[in-house]
């Protein structure tokens, strides 16, 4: 039940680092990943094509009705859709690679019966021979996704995801247990990811171990950034609570005067800093240029994406940690180079916690902190 997708994620595991080096095609392993440069790369590109989805479920599937798993379908794709939207996805690969060379595709249609053609096939507990031929290799999965065809010079493919009927991985518990309020949503939304080029990352929809953590997430299963996000974006993207370090005099650099009684800060979705204590609260807009970006490795690519159309174009965003640079005014008027941090994971006590938000300004050469967010 770990394995939500076998062959991509033993593909971006173990052989991610080999990805390039067998480009063309090898075998490694026992020979069942087949490496491409592609694996693992979004199986529809286009920003005008529809992607066609049929679907089928098995009696036993569950009490879901149709039309219940058509509403299923319709809101996960709508999630990647708002999510694809509002993280400008398409605009930021598009910005780095061309207008015509990679976009991924929001329009999806929905079809009752499966006739093979389709571009995506979902089979609710349906163990039809695709499924059956690969099942086997699986230890008792919830889902997987498995693309059976790619073509990289027009950027499209096709494949289905399997998702196992009520019951089916733990009889004793009834797991999975689709009646679980957003559980099919989540586990179908993780699948879907796959197919637009996402590896896991714990903490957001893709986590790999997400069927274990439904319970601990089960208020955001609705969610693709759950505890974090899986693309940090190039905007700061919510407003977060924090602490005014002030070991280095920060407070006076930054306000010009001594604090007076206790000091709030927070750092919100336009940009701004706000610092109060009792004589005010002072607002301090940040600009970050964008080509100024660095981002931490460490995680795996989402929304990746391979087109050979003549010029090979890999295409992938990296969802760890998020470094923008850029300035902040004081209220004396002096310029401070800044260092913005978010998204960091790290290891607290027993569990991995995410966050804090970290800002930095350079004081002579030396990073120091000046705001930084409780671990969430
Ligand atoms: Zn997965």
């Amino acid at each position: 039940m770990k394995y939500f997708l076998r062959l991509i994620s033993v593909a971006l595991v173990l052989a991610l680092p080999l990805r390039f080096a067998t480009a063309g095609g090898a075998q490694a392993g026992n020979g069942t990943d087949y490496l491409t440069p592609d694996e693992g790369a979004s199986w529809f590109l286009g920003l005008d094509r529809t992607i066609k989805v049929c679907y089928e479920s098995a009696p036993h599937f569950g009490t879901l009705s149709s039309t219940d798993l058509e509403s299923v379908i319709t809101q996960a794709f709508s999630s990647w859709k708002n999510y694809i939207d509002s993280k400008g996805i398409n605009s930021t690969s598009q910005t780095l690679l061309g207008p015509e060379k990679i976009a991924f595709p929001t329009r999806s249609e929905i079809h009752q019966t499966c006739n093979g053609s389709e571009d995506l096939r979902i089979y609710f507990g349906v163990k039809k021979p695709e499924v059956s031929k690969l099942l086997d290799e699986f230890n008792s999965p919830f889902a997987f996704a498995q693309r059976t065809n790619y073509d990289a010079k027009v950027g499209w493919g096709s494949g289905f995801i399997y998702v196992a009927p009520q019951g089916a991985v733990d009889p004793a518990q009834s797991l999975p247990n689709w009646s679980t309020p957003n559980t099919l949503l989540a586990i179908l939304t993780h699948e879907i990811g796959h197919t637009y080029g996402c590896g896991h990352v714990a903490g957001t929809v893709m986590d790999a171990n997400l069927a274990q953590k439904l319970g601990y997430f089960s208020n955001r299963l609705d969610q693709i950034d759950i505890h974090r996000s899986l693309w940090a974006g190039l905007k700061i993207a919510a407003k977060y609570n924090g602490t005014l370090i002030s070991d280095a005099g920060q407070f006076e650099t930054l306000m010009g005067r001594a604090p007076s009684g206790p000091v709030h800060a927070d750092l919100s979705e336009n940009s701004l800093l706000t610092v109060s204590d009792d004589l005010g609260s002072t607002k301090f807009p940040m600009t970050f240029d964008t080509n100024m970006r660095a981002v931490g490795a460490g995680d795996n690519l989402v929304f990746s994406a391979y087109l050979n159309n003549g010029s090979p174009a890999h295409f992938g965003l990296r969802s760890n940690a998020v470094v923008y640079y850029g300035s902040l005014k004081t209220a004396k008027g002096q310029i401070l180079n800044i260092m913005y941090e978010s998204n960091t994971a790290q290891t607290v006590g027993s569990g991995v916690k995410y966050g804090p938000v970290t800002l930095k300004y350079f004081d002579q050469g030396t990073p120091r902190v000046l705001f930084q967010t409780q671990w969430n």
